[in-house]
């Protein structure tokens, strides 16, 4: 559950917060004390030689979270998605994702760029894996004449589908029918826990249908660096080998490791408070304009307002909102997403429904 210190203001002392509520991302969480005595105080080593004791032991311990035979740390979600793709694709073959997927859209072009892999997408509602998708556009044994799918991406929780849970039968479906045809399958796992935590559907149940999985430290659980790619131990080798490559080979890491440590003790069951308050939100906005926020659609701890029935483009009531003091982000040309995170707490929740309710009205 919740640690004492989660509660408690995290900023430094003489670092005012400009922001009742800041909703922009869940990536803003400032570490808490407990989180900064936890780094201070960890034992560490070179991690290049595979010498860092609490590297090892936040290794450990997300591979078994995830049901996988080792894991690697990454400096960041980007780093462990682009491993996790270059280990199943060889250049010139391709990854299939949903039209809005994370790999494809904010990691600048990475896959093409670093490994050369090309791409195609199949089309989704709010992100939400439907497994004709991926099958529909899974080309295999096309021979000499079309590029051969290597690799299908999912992402769970979605994040620009709006903090959509993957149903696990469908994601079942997809493995078994993929897994046939020789394609490969990679879990970007950035907000897992949300889906873990919202579902009660074991990490490990999600984790075991995936050849890798990248999971982040960094967003809802609130460490300030940190990612972690999981699959067999032979993968996490080459893994290894990739990752320095890449220019990711870090050393007395154990220090951002240990951010790592704290949080799945301290942070993943109070990411529950998170979807809560999300939800309280979308319940009074959606009860004044049905048509810009559905309640139904809030799954975790995002929530995307679609504009599109209203005066507003999303800058300007970004610009609005933001006036007092609520700071959100404007996604594409109809959509405001806010994002609920350990530094929003209930008082901030309740002002960010205020002035979205009294805008949105
Ligand atoms: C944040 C995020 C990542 C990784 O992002 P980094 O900023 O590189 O750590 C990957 N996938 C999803 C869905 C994300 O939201």
């Amino acid at each position: 559950m919740t640690d004492v210190a989660t509660s408690e203001p995290t900023q430094d002392a003489g670092m005012p917060r400009r922001w009742v509520a800041d909703l922009l991302s869940d990536t803003l969480t400032q570490p808490t004390p407990a989180m900064r005595r936890a780094m201070a105080d960890a034992p560490v080593g070179d991690d290049v030689f595979g010498e860092d004791p609490t590297v090892n032991a936040l290794e450990s311990r997300v591979a078994a979270l995830l049901g996988h035979e080792a894991a690697l740390f990454a400096p960041t979600g980007s780093m462990a998605n682009q491993l996790g793709m270059r280990l199943h694709v060889e250049h010139g073959q391709e990854i299939i994702a949903d039209t809005l997927a994370h790999v494809l859209r904010a990691e600048l072009g990475a896959a093409a760029v670093l490994s050369g892999i090309s791409s195609r997408t199949w089309a989704s509602e709010r992100g939400r894996l439907v497994p004709s998708g991926p099958l529909g556009l899974m080309s295999v044994g096309a021979g000499p004449y079309q590029v051969g799918t290597a690799l299908i991406v999912v992402e769970n929780t979605h994040n620009f589908g709006g903090g959509t849970i993957q149903p696990l039968d469908a994601i079942r479906e997809v493995r078994s029918a993929s897994r046939e045809a020789g394609v490969r399958m990679h879990l970007d796992g950035a907000r897992l826990w949300n889906a873990h935590v919202a579902t009660g559907v074991p990490l490990s149940d999600y984790g075991r249908e995936f050849d890798t999985v990248s999971v982040c430290l960094s967003k809802g659980l609130g460490a300030p660096v940190g990612s972690v790619l999981v699959g067999s131990a032979e993968l996490m080798a080459r893994a290894r080998i990739w990752r320095k490559r890449f220019g990711g080979g870090m050393r007395q890491v154990g220090i951002l490791a240990a951010a790592g440590l704290h949080a799945l003790d301290h942070h993943i069951e109070r990411l529950a408070e998170d979807h809560a308050r999300a939800a309280r939100f979308a319940a009074a906005v959606g009860g004044v304009a049905p048509a810009v926020l559905d309640p139904a659609s809030v799954e975790t701890n995002i929530v995307m307002l679609d504009l599109s029935s209203t005066r507003w483009a999303p800058a300007e009531l970004v610009d609005a909102a933001g006036a007092h003091g609520i700071r959100t982000y404007a996604a594409g040309r109809t959509g405001v997403r806010l994002v609920w995170h350990l530094d929003v707490d209930d008082a901030a929740t309740d002002a960010a429904t205020d002035v979205l309710v009294d805008l949105l009205r």
